[in-house]
């Protein structure tokens, strides 16, 4: 049906909505840790080079102070493997690389080593403290610099890359892996050292595989399951209003049908009653004999008078329980929604009888009626419907409910496509008791008759091609406020 298909395309979207959403947020939790994770580890990083090239600057001014004595360089490469060699430049003579020259006069005018050269491509450069009367250079290995052992990561496997760029050179000291799509982080400081005023760079790369994956589709999974307990929880409840729905229309029709039934005693009891009038007719006419037939005429009239008292006893108590002033005030009922709703309330019946139910309705139609009472119609009739196409093969078991307007009249149509009314049956199908059914009381259709022309409206019976039967309801359309 596609109004339990509608229903379901809601539970899907709310599914896909908070899946979404739950997704969302757990992948940009993990984003989050891999970016405070990555800023970390950069910031480590930058603080371990920045340690080492500082020590440079501290092997320069520590030569430049103790000013050891000319000859084989010290070995300080045993203790600093960075160190590929000491350069020193004797007082009064002069270097022979001219960057040396340069750098060790910036160097002497800043009061601070300098670097003199570099080659990043290769990791070496070369950095030079001004001091008297020697000074000193540094050429190092930039590779070297890195102290693995406290490194925080694994630099064969981890997917940062760490580059150290100088005026448009550069040495990369760690791969990483560097992918497309997905998202990067990204980390850039100077060293620590104006000497070596290298730029540490760090990069990392995060792919979509990377995301929570198995986290997110459990939250989906999750989401699932809530809601389907969610929607059968909702279905209990709707089962159960249903129930009780059809427990009220219940006890409405039984009452209905009591009045039917007290209808249909009163037509019964006119039969004794034109003979307790004949009675004392019959005494009348006896006393007024002469002389009076008085004995034959007193059995007549306590004959009479015990036939009365029964009857109008059964007729009290009848009228009292068909009180006219029960009878509710007219009010607009849309008799599409009317329909509709009697549908929706026999879903599972219908459903369990493999009846294909539809409503055929253009424009709104409101007559004035009793909602429940147009309800209690609907329902006989549609009950009456399914009866009737239990005979008929499952596939072509069809309810058409039609609305229209015709004049001053809203008309609802009710047709299946059952066996339809016999030609015999048909003047007779309003009739109390009129049933063909085993079991039947024949009380549904007289009292849906009833209720309509009440309601200032009628009911009709009749057959349509090329099978079934269709009960016609017209009600007085409601006036509109002119
Ligand atoms: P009951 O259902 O108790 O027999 P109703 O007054 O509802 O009493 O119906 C009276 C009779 O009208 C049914 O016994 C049946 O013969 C006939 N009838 C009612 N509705 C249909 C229908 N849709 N198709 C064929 N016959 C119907």
């Amino acid at each position: 049906m596609p109004l339990q298909l509608n229903r379901l395309a809601v539970w899907v979207l709310a599914w896909c909505l908070l899946g979404t959403i739950g997704a969302v947020v757990l992948a940009r939790a993990e984003l989050g840790q891999l970016r405070d994770a990555f800023e970390t580890d950069a910031r480590i990083v930058h603080r371990l080079l920045s340690q080492r090239v500082v020590q440079h600057d501290a092997v320069l001014s520590s030569l430049a102070l103790l000013q050891p004595p000319a000859g084989p360089e010290p070995r300080l490469s045993s203790v600093y493997p960075q160190i590929l060699e000491v350069k020193r430049r004797e007082a009064g003579a002069q270097w022979s690389d001219q960057a040396l020259v340069q750098a060790e006069a910036r160097s002497r005018a800043l009061k601070r080593p300098e670097l003199a050269s570099m080659d990043l491509a290769a990791g070496r450069y070369v950095v030079v403290n001004a001091a008297d009367p020697a000074s000193f250079a540094l050429r190092l290995d930039l590779r070297q610099v890195v102290p693995w052992a406290e490194w925080p990561m694994d630099p064969q496997t981890s997917s940062v890359r760490v580059r150290l760029a100088h005026l448009g050179q550069e040495v990369t000291l760690q791969p990483g892996q560097i992918g497309s799509g997905g998202w990067s982080f990204a980390f850039e400081k100077h060293l620590a050292a104006e000497s070596q005023p290298f730029n540490v760079l760090a990069e990392r790369h995060v792919g979509w595989a990377e995301l929570p994956w198995l986290r997110m589709l459990a939250w989906c999974a999750l989401v699932a399951a809530a809601l389907a307990a969610l929607r059968a929880l909702l279905g209990q409840q709707e089962q159960r209003r249903r129930a009780e729905e059809l427990l009220r229309l219940g006890q409405v029709a039984r009452l209905n049908q009591m009045g039917e039934l007290a209808a249909g005693l009163a037509h019964e009891l006119n039969q004794p009653l034109t003979a307790v009038l004949a009675n004392t007719q019959a005494a009348q006419r006896l006393l007024a004999e002469d002389p009076p037939e008085l004995e034959t005429a007193r059995g007549a009239m306590v004959q009479a008078a015990t036939q009365a008292r029964r009857a109008s006893d059964v007729i009290a108590r009848l009228r009292r329980s068909i009180d006219p002033s029960t009878t509710a005030p007219l009010q607009a009922v849309n008799l599409a929604e009317a329909a509709a709703a009697a549908l929706h309330l026999l879903a599972p019946r219908l459903q369990g009888q493999h009846v294909h139910a539809s409503v055929d309705a253009g424009e709104p139609v409101l007559v004035a009626a009793d909602p429940v009472a147009v309800e209690q119609i609907i329902h006989n009739l549609i009950t009456n419907a399914i009866e009737a196409m239990a005979a008929t093969a499952e596939a072509g078991r069809r309810l058409t409910l039609a609305v229209a307007r015709e004049g001053a009249q809203g008309v609802l149509s009710i047709s299946d496509t059952g066996p339809g009314i016999a030609p015999d049956a048909l003047p007779r199908l309003f009739e109390p008791f009129f049933s063909t059914r085993a079991g039947g009381l024949g009380l549904g259709l007289s009292l849906c008759e009833s209720l309509a022309a009440r309601m200032g409206g009628q009911l009709i019976a009749g057959n349509h091609t090329p099978t079934g039967a269709i009960f016609t309801l017209s009600l007085p359309l409601q006036s509109t406020p002119s």
